[in-house]
């Protein structure tokens, strides 16, 4: 934007300026505003303005402004979502292939802390409702949620036919992603009379290799707790202290070294607990309870 202010001064002499006109130009210059780069400038008036026995003088200052920036539209920006920017590892525990690719699953690996089998089938309903299914109808549901809040999901399963992977893959998986927090998802085979959701932790193994993610470990699955209990589920009355079990046999926690938990929503072998699993809105609420516990331990930044 370019502003132009005249002043105009009449002066006797007109080979310089007069103290009327030399005012008027330094009015002219504050008027426009210190700091602005600014010329004066001082012309004869033309012969038809100037009155009989005076010369006038025009005094023009011309002052340069910065282009005012253009408006940003309020739809240029989008809102922050609550998990924008994070990195989100669920795994899906066991594999629907698994039950008839034995060998492939039981040959050993190294869990971090021993060995054990690559994977396995998980448990089964009475009524043959598998856990693969349930853990992966959960996972899917989760990965739907977390996406519309704004993360990044990395899987370590892409569908429930196939077999594994390996734990020690599941753990890597997680780890190359550089994960925010990763989740395994789980139920249990527990006795008939138990009932109620376990979240498993990372313990110190001999190497101390995972030392560095235990303590946020457990806050994920402080975390989780809350929400699975405001979803209307109760800890375990069979596994760990007040629905935290600290495990130091599983190598998708001994190998993680990115904050990992294992949840076991509910007992498969326990009808009460189990009768619900088979429901969609059950999977659902689960899900919805995980997302709420993973935007309470990945706050927006
Ligand atoms: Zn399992």
């Amino acid at each position: 934007m370019r502003a132009t202010l005249v002043c105009v001064a009449t002066v006797m002499k007109p080979s310089r300026l007069s103290p009327a006109a030399a005012v008027c130009a330094l009015l002219c210059i504050a008027g426009c505003g210190a700091g602005r780069s600014s010329s004066v400038r001082v012309v004869d008036l033309p012969q038809p303005l100037q009155s009989a026995g005076s010369t006038g003088f025009k005094v023009t200052v011309a002052t340069a402004q910065s282009p005012a920036p253009a408006p940003v539209p309020a739809t240029a920006v989008a809102p922050l979502k609550p998990l924008s920017g994070r990195v989100i590892t669920i795994d899906p525990g066991h594999n629907g292939g698994n039950f008839t690719h034995p060998e492939e699953i039981g040959r050993l690996v190294n869990d971090g802390n021993g060995e054990k089998e690559c994977d396995t089938t998980g448990t089964a309903a009475p009524d043959g409702y598998r856990e693969a299914d349930f853990n992966w109808s959960v996972a899917e549901r989760l990965r739907a949620l977390l996406l519309a809040a704004g993360a990044r999901v990395v899987m370590t399963r892409h569908s429930n036919t196939g077999v594994g992977p390996c734990i020690t893959e599941r753990a890597a998986i997680g780890n190359r992603a550089h994960s925010n927090a990763a989740i395994s998802i789980h139920a249990d085979g527990g006795p008939v009379n138990g009932s109620g959701f376990a979240i498993l932790i990372p313990g110190q193994i001999p190497s101390r290799a995972n030392r560095s993610i235990i303590a946020p470990s457990r806050d994920l699955a402080l975390a989780l707790r809350t929400s699975l209990e405001r979803d209307g589920l109760h800890t375990s009355t069979y596994d760990g202290v007040d629905g935290l079990a600290v495990r130091t046999d599983l190598g998708g926690l001994n190998l993680s070294r990115v904050p990992k938990v294992f949840v076991e929503v509910a007992n498969m072998q326990n009808a009460a607990d189990e009768a619900p699993m088979e429901r969609p809105a059950y999977r659902e609420g689960v899900a919805r309870a995980l997302l709420a516990g993973l935007e309470r331990f990945l706050p927006q930044r």
